[in-house]
């Protein structure tokens, strides 16, 4: 992950920057990234499998070497993220930029990893705004997760919370759930004192409501036959 070091310019200047360096002849300089994104755009220089010269260095990072092998330029896509004239990632490119890696990871197989290029040379102060704010990095990284698994972020443990939840109810709807329980009980339909309790304690939850609600009109449609 990069940032371009370039207030204000585009993802298209970026790419149309790498392939100028490209038509240089003999000893150039050799620089491109993968992909440059801004705000409204995704630019796409070289191919996923084709090295891009973007984090090379005479030393790399523990990590790195652990990770990425002794030539990080090779296993690594490279990004570059676009900044406003002010510097700052605008919250745009930001997510441009989720999507983006959400893509390479779901769709062409890419692992879930991502490494700064400061934390691959140890000594660049890229992508500077998140160096500067690392907090922002990881809810970069959090945000590729939620996108890469929306339901388990959102839905279910919405749903786990509302089932822990000791109903809310008014005085007489819970005066109803003790007839209704305390008729079970009664008609041997379910045989522990304890719910008819919990329900006179205003203790019981919603998933264990739901769970009594199934398990009664369940064994009551089988005694009516
Ligand atoms: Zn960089």
């Amino acid at each position: 992950m990069h940032y371009t070091a370039s207030p204000g310019a585009s993802a298209k200047n970026i790419s149309t920057y790498f392939a100028s360096l490209a038509q240089q002849v003999g000893k150039g300089r050799y620089a491109s990234a993968h992909y440059s994104v801004d705000r409204t755009s995704i630019y796409n220089s070289l191919p996923d499998d084709e090295l891009a010269y973007h984090c090379g260095s005479e030393t790399y990072t523990k990590e790195a070497l652990a990770h990425l092998g002794t030539y990080p330029n090779n296993s690594t896509v490279g990004i570059e993220m676009c900044i406003e004239k002010d510097g700052s990632i605008h919250e745009d490119t930001f997510n441009n930029t989720v999507d983006l890696t959400a893509y390479l990871i779901q769709e062409r197989g890419f692992p879930n990893v991502f490494f700064t290029h400061k934390e691959v040379v140890g000594w660049k102060e890229c992508p500077l705004p998140w160096i500067k704010a690392p907090e922002e990095y990881e809810r970069f990284k959090r945000a590729v997760d939620s996108k890469l698994n929306p339901l388990e972020e959102k839905v279910v443990t919405e749903d786990e919370d509302n089932m822990n939840k000791v109903l809310d109810y008014a005085q007489w709807t819970w005066n109803e759930l003790d007839q209704y329980i305390g008729d079970a009980y009664n008609d041997n339909i379910i045989d522990e004192w304890a719910w008819v309790e919990k329900v006179r304690k205003k203790k019981l939850t919603y998933g264990e409501l739901l769970m009594l609600k199934v398990l009664i009109d369940e064994r009551r449609r089988k005694k009516a036959k």
